[in-house]
């Protein structure tokens, strides 16, 4: 039997962060155990995202707490180290670039005063601007856009999980290869977890970190958790014409969206870098402003007119 005062089910970029603060302070005694069943890390959203990070969002604190992130990622050798090593995460800061079409200009300028009052590096680009700034895009029913001068881009999501497991287990943390099956109550308080492989760790505070397993995990422990998996597919591009290495990542008004990486780019849905390289780029539907909130939108398919060569699908995940 193990014994913990922290027991973290589910060991991805945020159980795995958890972990690396908790045992972070040198005067914080207490043992904390991160019970994680796939050590490969195959199916977790860390490891199939596309690592993106903005600072256009539309409540302060999301802002806040991605502003807290871009510079914790500038510092990750600082941070995350182990016996000296530079730890390179590949921070590219290009930008987030959002289109509007009319019927979105007020929700872009709203969320623009918000970011404009918490000091983001944010500035709205007429169509014309837009046109010069980033000729290889189409603007034609573009009303309005915002793009993020600093602050904004996208780094090596893998090597964050990896980093943040890494120095958590230096500076103290366990990781358990195990699969939580099962919680042990007394009255309403959880005393400790039963795992796939036999074991039982008790602890005085479990988190669940288990992704979009979570509402599922919290069944175990007979509590409902509104977390539900959700299917999202990105693909991986080569294009003939490369577009301008200081591409930002581009969102569209029907919320779907592109990015480079290395020499391909990524999108989840093909069209619209295929619309963006064929010059004729068209929403067909969900006109509006992309959204800065939290949620990803489904995307409208807009005309497809020239073929960029799928490498591969580059990560799916529930
Ligand atoms: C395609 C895609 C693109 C994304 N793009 C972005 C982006 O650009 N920017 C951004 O900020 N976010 C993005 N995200 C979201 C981001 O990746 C996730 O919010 C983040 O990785 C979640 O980390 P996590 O540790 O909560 O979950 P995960 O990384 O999924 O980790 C959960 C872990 O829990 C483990 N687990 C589950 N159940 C159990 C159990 N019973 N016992 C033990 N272990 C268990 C799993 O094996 C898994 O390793 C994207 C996600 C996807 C899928």
């Amino acid at each position: 039997m193990t014994t913990c005062d922290v027991a973290i089910v589910g060991g991805g970029a945020v159980g795995s962060a958890i972990a690396y603060f908790l045992t972070r302070d040198p005067h914080r005694t207490g043992k904390v155990v991160v019970i994680e069943r796939d050590p490969t890390y195959a199916m977790a959203s860390s490891s199939l995202s596309a690592s993106s990070i903005r600072q256009q969002f539309s409540t302060p604190l999301n802002i806040a707490l991605s502003r807290f992130g871009i510079g914790f990622l500038r510092n990750a050798t600082e941070n995350l180290s182990v016996d000296g090593q530079p730890v390179d995460l590949s921070l590219r800061e290009n930008g987030y670039l959002f289109l509007a079409t009319q019927s979105g200009v007020p929700v872009l300028r709203a969320n623009h005063a918000i970011q404009k009052a918490e000091h983001c590096a944010v500035e709205l680009l007429e169509p014309g601007v837009l046109r010069e700034r980033f000729p290889w895009l189409s603007v034609e029913d573009i009303a309005l856009a915002s793009f993020g001068t600093a602050n904004e881009g996208w780094f090596d999501g893998p090597g964050l999980l990896h980093a943040f497991r890494r120095k958590a287990r230096v500076q103290g943390a366990s990781y358990v290869a195990d699969e939580a099956v099962g919680f042990e109550k007394n009255d309403e308080r959880i005393e400790a977890i039963r795992t796939a492989g036999g074991e039982r760790i008790s602890a005085g505070t479990v988190v669940i970190a288990a992704g979009c397993w979570s509402g599922r995990v919290a069944r175990l422990a007979a509590t409902a958790l509104p977390v539900e998996a959700r299917r999202r597919t990105v693909f991986v591009l080569d294009c003939r014409e490369p577009l301008p290495a200081r591409m930002p990542l581009v969102i569209d008004a029907s919320g779907v969206w592109a990015r480079p990486e290395g020499r391909f780019y990524l999108d989840p849905y093909l069209w619209l870098l295929i619309g963006l390289l064929a010059g004729a780029w068209r929403r067909a539907a969900a006109p509006g402003a992309a959204g800065q909130g939290e949620a990803a939108n489904a995307g409208a398919a807009p005309k497809v007119a020239a073929a960029p060569v799928v490498v591969a699908p580059g990560g799916e995940a529930r």
